[in-house]
């Protein structure tokens, strides 16, 4: 296999290359990738039935292995084989990149330990958290992922209850299935004003992203649950006060606008902050800026 010079590496045993595939649209995989699955000596795939559709797309031919979360203890021992053979290899999953929430990890971590010659080389591509982040409006100076929301109910509230203080940007992988219930627990556990994002199907044709606060949010998949349907992260905006507050105050104006037309000023303001169940003062302040400007 070609080494590339900027890639700088000595080969001394085989090199394991980390590739990222398409996490939908297939024209995301990269150059890059396409030139290693052609030229390594074996890929490692979650699915074998479903990279070769991938190489297939590419023209690729190539040997492949199964290497999935109940096979990876045993295929790892395969691998490292391959490797000390100073045969390349390539690990991809089904989509995104590898060991993000997919097989991969315990791989690494023994080529890492046990044989230093062992070339790691990950390569850069698709990953559904960092896209959707990067669409969100959330913060991305600071966030954290947390993975898939456990299924279980008394795991998933312990998780949300150990994030109350978590400020940061939040990124979650979550099922279809399970969605609704997760942000309700997130409301009641959370507080009804943080604002969520909801990324599905990413890269695919029925690509949607929707913000809102979190009732809103839960409201608007309610009228129509094919809205939970498809592949999904969900994102909780980091805890910023002045952003909420200021998303609030855009709301109470929107019912007060409506208000207005049939009531006075004063009147419109105080029942609208009565139906969103604010302070009043926060919104006068806003109103009081908004006339004046
Ligand atoms: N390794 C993958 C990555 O880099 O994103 C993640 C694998 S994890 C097993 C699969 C989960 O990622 C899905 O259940 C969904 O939460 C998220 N996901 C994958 N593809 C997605 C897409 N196109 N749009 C939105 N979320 C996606």
């Amino acid at each position: 296999m070609k080494t590339y010079k900027y890639e700088n590496k000595i080969e001394k045993l085989g090199t394991l290359y980390l590739v990222p595939t398409p996490i939908g649209n297939l024209l995301d995989i990269t150059q890059r990738a396409l030139i290693v699955l052609k030229t390594v000596d074996i890929i490692a795939a979650e699915d074998t039935r479903h990279t070769k559709i991938l190489l297939k797309k590419f023209k690729i031919k190539n040997n492949l292995i199964s290497f999935h979360k109940f096979n990876e203890k045993l295929r790892t021992k395969k691998i490292i084989e391959y490797l000390k053979n100073k045969k390349n290899v390539a690990l991809v999953s089904n989509a995104g990149t590898p060991i993000i929430n997919d097989p991969g990890f315990y791989l690494i971590s023994q080529c890492i330990d046990l044989y230093k010659k062992i070339n790691i080389v990950p390569l850069p591509g698709p990953c559904a958290a960092i896209t959707a982040l990067i669409a969100s409006g959330c913060s991305t100076k600071k966030f954290c992922y947390e993975g898939f929301i456990p299924s279980k109910k008394n795991t998933r509230i312990k998780l949300f209850n150990s994030l109350k203080k978590e400020r940061r940007t939040i990124i979650f992988y979550e099922s279809s299935i399970r969605l609704i219930n997760s942000l309700i627990d997130i409301k009641n556990i959370l507080g009804k004003d943080r604002y969520i994002v909801i990324s599905k199907e990413l890269t695919k044709k029925w690509e949607y992203i929707h913000r809102g606060f979190i009732e809103d949010v839960i409201s608007w998949i309610q009228e129509d649950h094919m809205r939970s349907k498809g592949e999904i992260v969900l994102i909780i905006k980091e805890k910023n006060k002045k952003y909420i507050k200021k998303e609030k105050n855009k709301k109470i104006f929107k019912t007060f606008k409506i208000l207005k037309k049939i009531l006075t000023e004063k009147e419109a303001s105080k029942i609208a902050v009565k139906i969103h169940k604010t302070k009043k003062n926060y919104f006068y302040k806003y109103l009081f800026k908004k006339n004046n400007m």
